[in-house]
C-alpha cells in the first residue's frame, strides 16, 4: 500500500502511521521526525528549519519538498510506505505528484484523520514523546501511559514534551493547519482517493476503522 495520512498537530497521525508500518510492512515517512533530527544534528536543512518549526510555522514549500523528493531518490526507493505529516499545502501534493509520476507509483488511499481542536489542546498538552532517533514512540498521561513513567517502553530512554507541544505553539499550529487543509483535501477527494476517518477514541478503534476502509488491502503488493 501506498498511504498519506492527513489530519490536525496531534490527532495521531503519527500513531497511526507506526502501526500501519508496523503490521503492514511500509516504509514510514514523517517529515516531522526527519526535521527534528536534521535539526537536532544541525544539518543545512534543520538549520534552515529550526525557527519554523519552534514557532509552530510550516518549513518553507522547497525545503520539506526537497527531503522529501532526497529519500525517494535514492538508489532504492520505498515502494510500500504510509506519509505521515506531508503533504500539508496543496503546492506540497502537487510536488509529490511529480515524486510518484517518476517512480509510476499510484496512492492507494488518503486517510483523513477528524479530531476536533478542542480534544487536540487537550491531547497534545499531556503527550511525552521518545527522543531516539529510530524509537520516536509517543505516550498519552492517560490515554496510552509509559509503563514506568518518564521512560520509553521500547528503548528505556527518557521521555520529553516536545518543545512544539506547547499550548500556544499548538495553536498557531492549529491556524496554520485549517488555512492549507480545504485544497489539499480537495486535491484528493476529486481523485477519489480520500477516506475520512473519525481520529477520536481508542487507538486500537481508529486503526480498526482505518483498515477497515481500506478494506483488505492489506495484503495487495505495491
Ligand atoms: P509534525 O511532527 O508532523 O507535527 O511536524 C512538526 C513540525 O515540522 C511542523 O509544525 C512544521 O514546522 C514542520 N513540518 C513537518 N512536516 C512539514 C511539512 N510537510 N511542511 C512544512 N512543515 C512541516
Amino acid at each position: 500500500m501506498r498511504l498519506i495520512l492527513l489530519g490536525p498537530p496531534g490527532c495521531g497521525k503519527g500513531t497511526q502511521a507506526k502501526l500501519l508500518s508496523e503490521r503492514n510492512g511500509l516504509e514510514h515517512i514523517g517529515t516531522g521526525d526527519i526535521l527534528r533530527e536534521a535539526i537536532r544534528q544541525q544539518t543545512p536543512a534543520g538549520l534552515r528549519a529550526h525557527p519554523y518549526v519552534e514557532k509552530g510555522q510550516l518549513v518553507p514549500d522547497d525545503l520539506v519538498n526537497d527531503v522529501v523528493a532526497e529519500r525517494f531518490n535514492l538508489n532504492d526507493p520505498p515502494k510500500c510506505f504510509v506519509l505521515d505529516g506531508y503533504p500539508r499545502t496543496l503546492a506540497q501534493a502537487i510536488a509529490f505528484d511529480q515524486v510518484l509520476r517518476q517512480h509510476y507509483f499510484d496512492l492507494t488511499a488518503v486517510i483523513f484523520l477528524q479530531v476536533s481542536d478542542e480534544e487536540i489542546i487537550a491531547r497534545v498538552g499531556e503527550r511525552w514523546s521518545c527522543p531516539k532517533p529510530g524509537c520516536k514512540a509517543t505516550y498519552h498521561t492517560k490515554s496510552k501511559p509509559p509503563r514506568v513513567p518518564g521512560v520509553c517502553d521500547y528503548c528505556g530512554t527518557k521521555l520529553i514534551q516536545r518543545e512544539d507541544d506547547r499550548p500556544e505553539t499548538v495553536r498557531a499550529r492549529l491556524v496554520v493547519y485549517h488555512k492549507n487543509i480545504g485544497p489539499l483535501v480537495e486535491h484528493y477527494r476529486v481523485r477519489g482517493l480520500l477516506k475520512e476517518i473519525p481520529g477520536h477514541g481508542a487507538i486500537d478503534k481508529v486503526y480498526a476503522s482505518i483498515m477497515t476502509v481500506l478494506n483488505g488491502q492489506a495484503k495487495r503488493k505495491c
